[in-house]
């Protein structure tokens, strides 16, 4: 329990953790000796065990409480329960990170029937103290008592509709006394009567408090960001400040910048003769802070030298709640001011620039969104376009181009330097050299790691997918959406921020503040203690990754090496062939090929890590789907169509996904793995001997059992010093393994004994660990959103409680048999915020993620390093 007050000398010891938000901003408010009414936090301390399991408060909280009463009453000169002027207490929730789901503010306790008369008195003001009961009885009645709200809304509407007033505070004090009494009334008719003993009063509050931190709706929304569980609220008890005595009087909340743009002015709103709540209650105008320049300059003056105390306090911009008492100033919240993505950016510079906060400091409220919207250009939407449908918006940014329906039109289009939107129902694999050179990407089916999702992540383009209003017919080459018909060549734009499709051709934004971010992207790479990598798997994105801010490759999927056109055919020379001999000669083709790209990948990287994953998907991914394409491949490689037909039947599976994938394949056909081993041991060598630092790390996918690592560990190793031999270098190469698979995780401990480091797969581990095809979840996850089934999509944002425990476990496990292990994470999670706050709180060394989300990652590390380091 801390008590604060104006007189006091310093603020004590605490912070978000110990006292919430609210309680913090109190107990930074009186150590700057803020005028305030004072009060006393109990603090999250006490939260875990406050409540008994036959219910009622526990007893450190009841010494707690008292305690806390008993200082309070001496500083305040008054007495709770006192028939003459008692005290008055507003009680609130304080959890250490805003909310929702909490127990809302509860005013006015300590007040009964019996002492309203005598609290008239000695205010000289009847129609104040009934304006207390009341708002104490629809508070209490409502947050403590669970009473629908309406019952309360429906009582007021009539007192204020029987006298045709504009609202409650034009009730006279007969009427006002009328509506208390009604509140009363309604509450026992309800079979909920409020108490009429303070002390009862005061505790059923703090006990619901407490336990609000319980409610569903507080535990789902912790577990979507991904927040603490454990702590539970502190609750803030504080003498209650009345703006209701006279024409001076008046209550108001302002924060110090303006939240759409992050301008240093003071912005709120004020309302004479009013409490705080009254401000969101609609029912009465409010004035502008600014306005109180004209009607009321010394209180502004007040105001402005405040805000500027308390930015430089908190190194925030501030939201602060206060009261006038007949012409006196008392604060009576502070928090942190609410504000818009870009104007979080804004407002951290300029605080640093300003010397208000550290750079550290300033970055605690940057909300990564702004690198997202900063990052990419933006539809302009200022003639108000009215979208022609909407899908899943898969990738960020905007795409303005021609539809075209297959990948083949694209390159051919972006050849002649025209710019494209792919529209497929889904794409696959050997869309790529379309996916690579369209604008933007737009699919009817598939979800948010749908293969063209996945893809369009990595590339960093604009991608819509899921939109299933869309009706695609590819042998007409149309689309209709409603009544429109979209042929190939007409325009569309879409918008990766919102998923939105308009047709025709909107101007495009394209992004400037680049000088700014990147500057707070510096401030987090100083910040951060976690590791951030990129998914890349060319020289190319190897170089997007570097430039933005990536410190090596996390995932490099060999696989996509293959899809060239270049060499397509001979891997699929390598499927169809008939015995070992015959794939080893196509591999053996691949191999110089492979080789170059690795090398290329250490030059870019050149002392970097450079994780590579060998080969994953099933082989039938690389054979063509359709006659068509059977036939054009038939014709390329002079193999008879029918061979390439029974090859492709025998190869496909009915759940590929669990399927003959991953190092499954290597089990099978060792030669493949054999192949890629030795491109990326020579290739190590080769680039060494130029001068160049490789640093390859190789990573077995999809192992489920330790003995598959054990085999293939042996294989590659063999392999490795085989080919250092042969070339005469040595180049440590770390062998390690993706858990990805939930028996992996759970035999991480004894998986560990093989392997140098494990990078969660959390792409495979959500889908195999909820049962969910990562391709089909879109049929009933966006339902499943809906009705709240789930709180957030799990590919996107890591389900903590289900996966997330599976993360823990592997890393503890692995740590204990092998505390060399390094650990990160390659899934899509790797770059979404509050993902990263788990990862960095179970003790991953690093994240990877596609090149284009790196800076996000960079930002969210940081955050969750000051974070862990905050009290
Ligand atoms: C994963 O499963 O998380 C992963 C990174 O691999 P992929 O997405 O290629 O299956
Ligand atoms: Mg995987």
């Amino acid at each position: 329990m801390v008590v604060f007050h104006q007189q006091q000398e310093g603020a004590p010891p605490g912070g978000r953790r110990l006292f919430g938000v609210k309680g913090k901003g109190m107990v930074g408010l009186a150590g700057l000796g803020a005028p305030m009414p004072p009060g006393f936090v109990l603090t999250t301390r006490l939260a875990p065990t406050a409540v008994t399991d036959g219910g009622g408060l526990a007893a450190p909280v009841l010494k707690a409480l008292q305690e806390g009463l008993e200082q309070l009453q001496t500083l305040t000169e008054r007495t709770l329960g006192d028939t003459g002027h008692p005290l008055l207490l507003s009680v609130r929730t304080s959890p250490p990170a805003e909310q929702p789901g909490l127990m809302s503010t509860v005013h006015g306790i300590g007040i009964t029937l019996e002492t309203v008369p005598a609290l008239g008195q000695a205010l000289g003001d009847a129609r104040a103290a009934w304006d207390v009961y009341r708002r104490f009885a629809q508070s209490f009645g409502t947050h403590v008592l669970e009473l629908k709200p309406d019952g309360f809304d429906d009582l007021l509407t009539k007192a204020v509709d029987e006298d045709a007033l504009d609202g409650e505070h034009e009730l006279d004090t007969a009427a006002m006394e009328q509506l208390a009494r009604a509140f009363d009334q309604y509450c026992r008719e309800q079979g909920r009567p409020l108490p009429q003993d303070p002390t009862e009063q005061l505790q059923l509050a703090v006990e619901k408090g407490f336990r609000s931190w319980n409610t569903p709706r507080a535990r789902e929304y912790r577990r979507f960001q991904a927040l603490d569980d454990e702590s539970g609220t502190a609750i803030v008890l504080q003498a209650m400040a009345l703006g209701t005595l006279d024409e001076t009087s008046g209550a108001g909340s302002f924060a110090t910048r303006v939240p759409a743009s992050g301008e240093k002015t003071l912005h709120g709103q004020f309302l004479p003769v009013a409490q705080v709540a009254d401000l969101t209650a609609g029912t009465r105008m409010t004035e502008s802070i600014q306005s109180l320049g004209d009607s009321r300059p010394e209180l502004l003056a007040e105001l402005s030298d405040w805000a500027d105390r308390l930015e430089r306090h908190f190194e925030d911009a501030v939201q602060v709640q206060f009261v006038v008492d007949r012409g006196h100033l008392l604060l009576v919240g502070c928090v942190s001011a609410p504000r818009t993505p870009t104007a979080s950016l804004q407002i951290a510079l300029d605080l640093v620039d300003a010397g208000i906060a550290t750079e550290r400091g300033a970055l605690r409220h940057v909300d990564p969104k702004v690198i997202d919207l900063l990052m990419h250009p933006r539809l302009d939407r200022s003639s108000d376009p009215e979208p022609a449908t909407k899908g899943l918006a898969a990738s960020p940014g905007s795409a303005v181009g021609e539809v075209v329906f297959f990948a083949e039109h694209a390159e051919e289009l972006a050849a002649h330097g025209r710019r494209t939107i792919l529209v497929r129902h889904e794409t696959t694999p050997e869309d790529i050299g379309g996916l690579s050179v369209a604008e933007g990407i737009l699919t009817a089916t598939g979800g948010l790691t749908s293969h063209a999702a996945v893809v369009a992540r990595g590339m960093g383009k604009c991608c819509v997918v899921g939109a299933s209003n869309i009706s695609i017919n590819y042998h007409l080459n149309e689309m209709t959406i409603g009544d429109a018909v979209i042929k190939r060549g007409d325009w569309v734009s879409l918008d990766g921020n919102t998923g939105e499709i308009f047709l025709g051709q909107l101007p495009q934004i394209t992004p400037s503040l680049e000088g700014d971010l990147a500057r707070m992207l510096a401030w987090a790479d100083a910040s951060r203690d976690m590791g951030v990598m990129a998914n890349a798997d060319t020289a190319g994105d190897a170089r997007r990754a570097l430039e933005l801010g990536a410190e090596g490759i996390g995932l490099c999927r060999t696989e996509h090496m293959f899809f060239d056109m270049e060499r397509i055919p001979i891997f699929r020379k390598m499927i169809l062939a008939v015995d070992q001999i015959g794939r080893s000669a196509a591999l053996a083709d691949l191999l110089p090929m492979q080789r170059r790209d690795f090398m290329d990948l250490f030059r870019v990287m050149d002392g970097r890590p450079v994780t590579i994953r060998l080969l994953d998907p099933p082989l039938n991914e690389f054979l063509p789907r359709g006659v068509r394409s059977q036939t054009r491949m038939s014709r390329a490689m002079g193999i008879p169509l029918e061979v390439i037909q029974r090859r492709t039947e025998v190869l496909s599976e009915n759940n590929p996904m669990l399927g003959h994938r991953g190092c499954r394949l290597a089990i099978t056909y060792p030669e493949i793995y054999q192949m890629q081993v030795r491109a990326i041991a020579e290739a190590a060598c080769i680039v060494k001997k130029e001068g160049v630092k490789p640093n390859p790390e190789i990573m077995v996918p999809l192992v489920a059992v330790s003995r598959e690592l054990a085999v293939l560990r042996g294989e590659i190793q063999v392999l490795v010093d085989r080919v250092m031999e042969e070339m005469g270098e040595t180049v440590p190469i770390k062998i390690g393994t993706m858990i990805e698979t939930p028996r992996a995780a759970v035999c991480a401990g004894s998986i560990a004994q093989f392997a140098d480091f494990y990078s969660f797969g959390t792409n495979d581990l959500t889908q195999m660990g909820f049962g969910f095809s990562r391709d089909d979840a879109n049929m009933f996850l966006p339902l499943y959103l809906e009705k709240n089934v789930l709180e957030a999509d799990p590919f996107i944002s890591l389900d903590r409680e289900g996966i997330g425990a599976m993360v823990r476990m592997a890393v503890q496990a692995g740590r204990a048999t092998n505390p060399q292990l390094k650990l990160g994470i390659c899934g899509e999670h790797g770059g979404d915020p509050t993902s990263v706050a788990f990862f960095h709180g179970v003790g991953l060394d690093y994240v990877s993620c596609s090149p284009f989300r790196v800076p996000v990652a960079r930002l969210s590390a940081a955050q969750a390093a000051i974070e862990a380091d905050e009290g």
